[in-house]
């Protein structure tokens, strides 16, 4: 627990975490650290470089509707370039999308298991 005026820094950059808004200003992983919101991006981008995969969302662009693919705590932005609405298995909705990845590649994102976040396999490359 931190208390509101104890400072948070950046497990990865050191820089301290300042709250915006409603948010505490920092993410934290499964072991307890906690990272800036740059960071939670830069760390996503890694997984989806190094892993093939990182968990983002489908959102909606309040300002000019269109879609998006990010991340929490949404520092990371990819503009959809497709996206396809059919049946999911659980007899809901399935929302598949194409983007374009910050390394040039095409992703696909599709429902988890639930159905809610979008989680991006990446396709195959064609050489
Ligand atoms: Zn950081």
């Amino acid at each position: 627990m931190t208390t509101p005026n104890e400072k948070v820094l950046c497990s990865r950059c050191q820089r301290e975490c300042v709250p915006s808004g409603c948010t505490t200003g920092y993410g934290i992983d499964p072991a307890g650290h906690k990272f800036c919101f740059d960071c939670c991006a830069n760390r996503d981008r890694d997984s989806m470089r190094s892993n093939g995969d990182a968990v983002l969302y489908l959102v909606k662009d309040q300002v000019n509707g269109n879609w998006l693919v990010t991340n929490w705590p949404a520092s990371l932005h990819f503009g959809v370039c497709a996206r396809r609405v059919g049946r999911h298995n659980m007899g809901r909705e399935r929302v598949d999308v194409l983007f374009h990845g910050s390394d040039g590649r095409v992703w696909h994102g599709g429902p988890d298991d639930n159905g809610e976040a979008v989680l991006t396999l990446m396709l195959p490359t064609e050489d």
